[in-house]
C-alpha cells in the first residue's frame, strides 16, 4: 500500500494523525504522511510522532522506502517503537520545514535569473545552491542577489500542476517552455508554475506567494569544476 503524501496537496500542513502499517529496524511506515521524504535535492523532514500514552517518538529524519511508495520515518537513538495498527499524532518540525520550502522556492527564481543548464543542487535548512553549466565570468553575485529578489518583489501565486503522460504529449509546447524535461512512465506529473517565471516538474514543498522567501543573498560563487559553477544563496 502506498503511503498517502499530504505534503503534496498541502506543504503547509503542520499536523496529522495517520496509522501505523509497518515497524521495521530502519524505519516506520504509515497509512499516510506530512513528513517530505529526502528527495530532488530537499532533505528529510523532522518532527515528532505522538503515541496514544503521551509518548514522543522523535523522528530524525525521513527517507523514501524500499518499497516504492512507502516512506520510512526513522527515529533518533533509543527512541520506543509503535505497534502495528496504532494510530499516532505527527508533527513536523515546522520552521525548519518552513525554511526549506522559502529556500527550494528561492533556488527555482534562481534557475531562471541565471540562465544555462542545472549540472546539481542541494538545500539545506541555513542555505541552499545550485551548480550551473556556465563560463565563471557570467556570474556576477550581486547581479542575481538584485534580480532574485525583485522576483521575490513581484509577489506572484505558485500553482501546482497534475498533468498525464498523454496530456503532455499532447502539449509539446509545455515542454518547451520547461526548464527541466518531465520524467516520463509514472503515468502523471507534477509541474510547480510561476506564473510568468518558471515551469517545471518537480516534487518538492513550495511556498504559496514567492513573496514569502522574504530576500535572499547570495553568498558564494564557487569554481568546482568545468561544468559546475556554484551558486550558494542564504535567506535574507
Ligand atoms: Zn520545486
Amino acid at each position: 500500500m502506498n503511503t498517502g503524501l499530504l505534503f503534496r496537496d498541502d506543504a503547509y500542513q503542520k499536523t496529522a494523525t495517520a496509522r501505523v502499517l509497518d515497524v521495521r529496524e530502519h524505519g516506520i511506515e504509515l497509512d499516510s504522511t506530512i513528513f517530505y521524504p529526502m528527495g530532488g535535492g530537499q532533505p528529510g523532514d523532522t518532527g515528532v510522532l505522538v503515541r496514544g500514552n503521551g509518548e514522543h517518538i522523535r523522528i530524525a529524519d525521513t527517507r523514501k522506502g524500499e518499497k516504492p511508495g512507502t516512506v520510512d520515518h526513522i527515529p533518533a537513538p533509543d527512541m520506543p517503537r509503535p505497534e502495528v495498527g496504532e494510530v499516532l499524532s505527527l508533527a513536523i518540525d515546522w520552521e525548519r520545514r518552513y525554511a526549506l520550502m522559502r529556500l527550494h522556492t528561492a533556488l527555482h527564481l534562481l534557475s531562471c535569473v541565471v540562465t544555462a543548464p542545472v549540472s546539481g543542487g542541494n538545500i539545506a535548512p541555513d542555505k541552499a545552491r545550485l551548480d550551473f553549466d556556465i563560463d565563471m565570468g557570467l556570474l556576477d553575485a550581486e547581479r542575481i542577489t538584485r534580480e532574485t529578489n525583485a522576483l521575490i518583489a513581484s509577489g506572484v501565486a505558485t500553482e501546482t500542476i497534475w498533468i498525464t503522460d498523454e496530456e503532455l504529449e499532447a502539449q509539446p509546447e509545455l515542454v518547451k517552455t520547461m526548464s527541466v524535461q518531465p520524467p516520463r512512465g509514472a503515468g502523471r506529473v507534477r509541474l510547480l508554475k510561476i506564473p510568468g517565471i518558471d515551469l517545471q516538474p518537480c516534487g518538492g514543498t513550495h511556498v504559496r506567494n514567492i513573496a514569502e522567501i522574504g530576500g535572499i543573498r547570495v553568498t558564494r560563487i564557487r569554481n568546482e569544476g568545468k561544468r559546475n559553477k556554484r551558486v550558494e544563496i542564504v535567506l535574507s
